[in-house]
């Protein structure tokens, strides 16, 4: 492991991110299980990316297929885009008729940007305090983590994301509306600068502003706002879509509001790095005027033959109604873990993506919350840290996680909580 970590900061940075006070060497994987290096096999409790389990058979299957037989930038025509497009965008219920595929949640938010703005004529984007979206220029002007070279700029504004703990406008019940007031505040700001509000763009499960609890309807206000003042909605799926919600395909479905354009990424080819922009064909037809956009990668026959893969397992396999169930069946486990562990002061969560927040002494328990992702690494759990103050465990699964999964991981949890506490 020394010698794997002085490689890797000699080559790659010394920054470059791992997790774990002890980095797991990863050799092989299956389902739900990772194995490192040393053949000690761990639980994936984290992995969003192999979305229908590590090494799904019949997504390596498609890409060897695929690979062995054509694969080539995306200027020659080739049926495999086009089949994956339709099977695609028939998951999406109103007018998102179109798409276009990219390589990485990045470049589909950045395409996404430079579409609205497009579309619109104007500049500004609004989005939350406290999120990710990806790393191109002006994508990461978004970001929270870290202040962009030069600090933010005059178009972008960000309103204070929604929380379960310490609510944006002090209550839970009040927070759509204090979120709404907070974006309204933002367009007014920037069409007194002159920037005109091209879009607002949130992830609709806000999963790096830590999963907040919502209610259906919650951003109608904030979405009327912004159509009011001419701006589009971008939903960033990136984490949330295709099904590892449970209740439904995408988070906006679940929230209950039409965005004018979806970003996908992530999950889309379990691993092979595809990503895509859907939206009406008005709005792809206006970029394309305006900009001669092509992506040498995005939709080569390989990577549209692994995201197909992906599409018919998750129907195939019922993948969407097994996290509504075992997500469900998980999140009860927790309940009853936080019931002998009071520093679990919240469980919260949707289909296979949920968590417990830390809390300790009246404060966010940010420390013991990363000693429990290492504890419960050294336990064979892999989960992560996640929201304003890092201090709720993220649990987010490939979506073929079982209830005896499920039972593992509580039942460590509760023994790794044992420990710490
Ligand atoms: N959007 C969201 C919500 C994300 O969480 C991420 C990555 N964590 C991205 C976009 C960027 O995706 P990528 O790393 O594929 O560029």
């Amino acid at each position: 492991m020394q010698d794997i970590a002085a490689r890797r900061a000699r080559l790659l940075g010394p920054h470059m991110t791992t997790f774990y006070r002890e980095p797991v060497h990863v050799a092989r994987g299956e389902g739900v299980w990772l194995w490192d290096t040393e053949g000690r096999q761990y639980l994936d409790c984290y992995n969003n990316v192999p979305h229908v389990g590590h090494c799904h058979p019949r997504v390596v299957d498609a890409i060897a297929k695929q690979a062995a037989t054509l694969n080539t930038h995306t200027r020659y025509v080739h049926d495999a885009i086009l089949d994956y497009g339709e099977a695609l965008t028939a998951k999406f219920e109103h007018d998102l008729e179109s798409m276009m595929m990219v390589c990485s949640g990045s470049e589909a938010n950045d395409l996404a940007l430079r579409m609205a703005q497009v579309m619109t004529g104007k500049t500004g984007i609004i989005g939350t305090d406290n999120t990710y979206h990806g790393n191109t220029t002006a994508v990461s002007q978004l970001n929270s983590s870290k202040l962009p070279i030069g600090g933010y700029q005059d178009h972008v504004r960000q309103v204070p994301a929604p929380d379960n703990m310490v609510p944006v406008g002090g209550s839970r019940e009040g927070q759509a509306e204090a979120f709404a007031k907070g974006v309204e505040k933002a367009i007014a700001e920037l069409e007194a600068s002159g920037h005109g509000v091209s879009a607002l763009i949130v992830c609709p499960y806000f999963a790096n502003e830590g999963f907040p609890t919502l209610e259906r309807g919650f951003l109608d206000r904030a979405v009327a706002a912004v159509r009011k003042a001419g701006g589009l909605i971008i939903a960033d799926e990136v984490q949330p879509g295709f099904g590892r919600i449970g209740s439904h395909w995408w988070g906006h479905e679940k929230l209950g509001f039409a965005p004018d354009i979806v970003t996908l990424g992530k999950p889309m080819a379990n691993g092979h790095p595809v990503a895509a922009v859907v939206t009406r064909l008005e709005i792809l037809t206006a970029f394309q005027e305006q900009f001669k956009y092509f992506n040498t990668f995005g939709g080569n026959p390989v990577s549209a033959a692994a995201a197909m893969a992906v599409l018919n397992v998750i129907e195939d396999e019922n993948l969407i109604s097994n996290a509504a169930d075992v997500g469900a069946y998980t999140v009860d486990l927790l309940h009853d873990v936080a019931s002998r562990h009071e520093v679990i002061a919240d469980v919260r969560g949707s289909g296979l993506f949920f968590g417990a927040e830390l809390w300790r002494d009246g404060k966010p328990a940010t420390k013991l919350c990363s000693l429990m992702v290492d504890e419960m690494r050294e336990r064979g759990v892999l989960l992560h840290s996640e929201g304003r103050h890092d201090n709720t465990l993220k649990i987010r699964p490939p979506c073929v996680f079982d209830r005896a999964n499920a039972d593992q991981l509580a039942e460590t949890l509760d023994a790794a909580l044992e420990a710490v506490t």
